[in-house]
């Protein structure tokens, strides 16, 4: 099954309002068409609403995070309708930085996923392992873990509009990056885990993307492998010229 290849930039807490607005004039008209590239920028979310994708532009904007609840007394965070509101179509979920810093658990991510698409934003649900699991060569139990603890009570209609992106704690923001073979074997095995939760059929529809010091000088050799349907990009996403020339590549 073709699956369309998915480019994704994590602004992280970077850019200025000017820097942000420079980044989508530059990038709008030089990404290809969503038909050929998804190509999604997550800035944070203050600036959501300044940048959304307007008619005719093929960037598209996300969310770096969310609660999980539609509205309530929670200080300090935005819900998926406030999210919406502001124009993204997209949202990470269970990014690495929020699980380390911000006590994501498995429970929360599961409650994100499922208000997620409830709420017809499409997730992006990270998973990956850290350094002392990879040593214990436990990768692939603890990936498969994770994905499983995310997709309860998932239903099988939304799994089709799902994005997985693997993405190794170790190589994020690292300058090291899993070798392509590497990410390919895990990524075989997460779409294999879904698979066996719901079907092959709907597994094969799900794009399953890797992160973690991807640059332009090896984004070429990861998207090689048919298995990884795209890239989510940090630091090196940041710059409008790599940028573009990560979606030309997809
Ligand atoms: C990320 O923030 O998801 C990420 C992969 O960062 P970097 O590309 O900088 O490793």
């Amino acid at each position: 099954m073709k699956r369309v290849p998915v480019i994704a930039a994590n602004w992280k807490m970077y850019k200025s309002k000017d820097e942000a607005l420079e980044f989508i004039f530059k990038v709008n008209q030089a990404v290809p068409s969503n038909e050929v590239v998804e190509s999604i920028v997550f800035p944070p979310a203050v600036f959501l609403n300044l940048l959304v994708k307007r008619e005719g532009e093929n960037l598209r904007i996300g969310a770096q995070n969310m609660h999980y609840a539609d509205e309530g007394a929670f200080t300090g965070e935005n819900s998926p309708m406030h999210v919406k509101t502001a124009g993204a179509e997209y949202v990470l979920v269970g990014h690495s930085e929020r699980r380390i810093y911000y006590n994501e658990v498995s429970e929360t991510v599961n409650l994100k996923l499922i208000s997620a698409f409830r709420n017809d934003l499409i997730p992006i649900l990270c998973v990956g392992e850290t350094l002392e699991i990879k040593e214990e060569k436990r990768t692939q139990e603890f990936v498969n873990h994770q994905v499983e603890k995310a997709l309860i009570n998932v239903d099988k209609e939304y799994i089709p509009k799902l994005i997985v992106a693997y993405e190794p704690r170790w190589a994020i923001g690292t300058g090291k990056n899993a070798t392509a073979k590497e990410a390919s074997g895990v990524i075989t095995h997460i779409r294999e885990k879904i698979a066996s939760l719901y079907s092959k059929e709907l597994s094969e529809e799900v794009r399953i993307i890797y992160g973690g010091s991807v640059k332009p000088s090896n984004i070429e050799e990861i998207l090689k492998e048919k298995e990884i349907d795209g890239a989510l990009i940090g630091g090196a996403a940041l710059d409008p010229e790599n940028f573009i020339f990560f979606t030309q590549v997809a």
